[in-house]
């Protein structure tokens, strides 16, 4: 058994009231970022104190700022097709909503993609509801296969990332072999009677086969699998202590644990309302949460969507968030259709400022957007990024990487003034690396991309 509910319960009851010493012995064993055990973890979490909780995002910041350095990792999601078999509750797309259903054609494909790279993104999140039927794997490879293929001016995606439901090994080998980068799958709730609750008479109702979904991925040869949860459908503590222990069984059956977690938080949509969910994070709760998540596996990027409002998400790329949605749409076709975007979205969403100006605002705060995806291209995937990660060498390969993405933005498809003040933010920021050498080799390879070449990368 992955989950022991029993036992996760005890374990936050037990760990309650900790002293100021005892937490003090946690924080400063998190930073030396050797990860937490269940008790630490659990002990954290039920953290109320404010002077305790500053402490612990102080913490959770410091070792952002080490391992993550100020760069952020941007990506948009595509939605191919909304017909679903299941009627999971929190969901607009659930099959009990009546509404036009709608699957892409490979044509429209193209212009959604062309569009996105318009906005200068290279990765992609592909999202689909369950039909086995309407939306097979057939029809999910060729979707990945057109992606790949739609190349338009210096636009590419170089990296698409897959969240589709929990499917077989044999179908998980088919998606290695279409180059997938990351496998996600949220277990959207680890609470077994809540995860019935909400998915009734539904394929995805499984509890076992859905949590043992990365298990056959990873017998199939996926090597990246990001995991997360809905937060909102059952008490945080027990979420984030389950993702945790989830964690810890891949990496003890598999040698690699997550390579990402989300963190969703569930908003309104078409058919429910918030009010029917009393565990409800509360903003204060979630920030704690990342925080803790970030002391609990220093190493695993964290992913945070266009749900939050811009002022949750500069809080949280302080304390854990290292990956982050820009400009993007929910719904199946949203990018072509703008403003005219059918009725019916998956969930609404907070930010919807553009991939522009999202990007400014980052860079005004001082990150470096990041549309880098080299390592999954070199084979740093897996145990071999997770070693890169531990030996801190990563921050020779991703800021570079990430300067020379950020030029091609530029260059490709900002404005005059954004150009112009980014270049002048690369320039500034290479003077920050520490090796002459990687210094001189990014100034070298910004220029060569003001010169018209491309993907350049470590
Ligand atoms: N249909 C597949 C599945 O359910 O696993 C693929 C992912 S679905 C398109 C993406 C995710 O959206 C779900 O896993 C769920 O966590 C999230 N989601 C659904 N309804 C939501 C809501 N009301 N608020 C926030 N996130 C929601
Ligand atoms: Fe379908 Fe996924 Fe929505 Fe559930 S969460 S109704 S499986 S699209």
């Amino acid at each position: 058994m992955i989950i022991d509910q029993t036992y996760i319960e005890e374990l936050l009851k037990k760990n309650q009231h900790a002293s100021k010493e005892d937490i003090q012995t946690i924080l400063d064993k998190a930073e030396i970022k050797t990860g937490l055990n269940h008790q630490e973890i659990a002990t954290l979490l039920n953290i109320e104190d404010e002077d305790q909780l500053q402490q612990l995002l102080e913490i959770a910041g410091k070792i952002k700022r080490e391992i993550y350095g100020n760069r952020v990792v941007m990506f948009a999601p595509l939605y191919i097709s909304n017909y679903c078999v299941n009627n999971c509750k929190y969901c607009g797309y659930r099959r009990d909503n009546k509404f036009p259903r709608k699957r892409l054609t490979m044509d429209e494909i193209r212009s959604e993609v062309r569009l996105l790279e318009k906005m200068g993104h290279k990765r992609l999140a592909l999202e689909a509801g369950e039909d086995p039927v309407n939306c097979d794997i057939d029809y999910v490879l060729e979707s990945i296969k057109t992606i790949y293929d739609t190349q338009s001016d210096n636009g590419a995606i170089r990296r698409i990332n897959v969240n589709v439901a929990g499917t077989t090994v044999e179908n998980y080998r088919r998606l290695k072999a279409a180059d997938i980068g990351t496998y996600i799958l949220f277990q959207e709730t680890y609470h077994p009677s809540a995860y019935l609750d909400q998915h009734p008479h539904s394929l995805k109702g499984d509890y076992d086969y859905h949590l043992e979904a990365f298990d056959r991925a990873m017998e199939a040869g996926i090597e990246d699998v990001g995991g997360g949860v809905l937060f909102g459908l059952a008490n945080y503590k027990f979420e984030v202590l389950s993702l945790m222990i989830h964690n810890e069984h891949l990496e003890t059956e598999h040698k690699v644990g997550f390579h990402t977690i989300s963190v969703p938080r569930l908003k309104k949509a078409e058919g429910m309302t918030l009010e029917e969910y009393p565990n409800i994070v509360t903003d204060a709760e979630f920030i704690k949460l990342v925080a803790v998540i970030r002391l609990a596996v220093p190493y695993t990027g964290i992913i945070l969507s266009t749900r939050e409002t811009k002022e949750i998400r500069k809080t949280l790329l302080k304390y854990g968030v290292s990956q982050v949605s820009a400009g993007s749409c929910t719904d199946v076709g949203g990018y072509s259709e703008g403003e005219q975007s059918q009725v019916v979205t998956q969930f609404s969403l907070e930010d919807e400022r553009p991939t522009a100006e999202i990007l400014n605002s980052l860079i005004e705060d001082g990150y470096i957007p990041s549309y880098c995806t080299a390592c999954y291209r070199k084979g740093r995937t897996g145990d071999r990024f997770m070693q890169l990660a531990k030996s801190g060498a990563i921050h020779n390969v991703c800021t570079p990487n990430a300067l020379t993405t950020l030029a091609e933005y530029l260059y490709d498809y900002a404005s005059e003034a954004a150009k112009e003040s980014g270049l002048k933010f690369i320039e500034s920021e290479i003077s920050k690396i520490e090796h002459k050498k990687v210094q001189e080799l990014v100034t070298r390879n910004v220029e060569k991309i003001k010169h018209g070449e491309r993907d350049l990368y470590i």
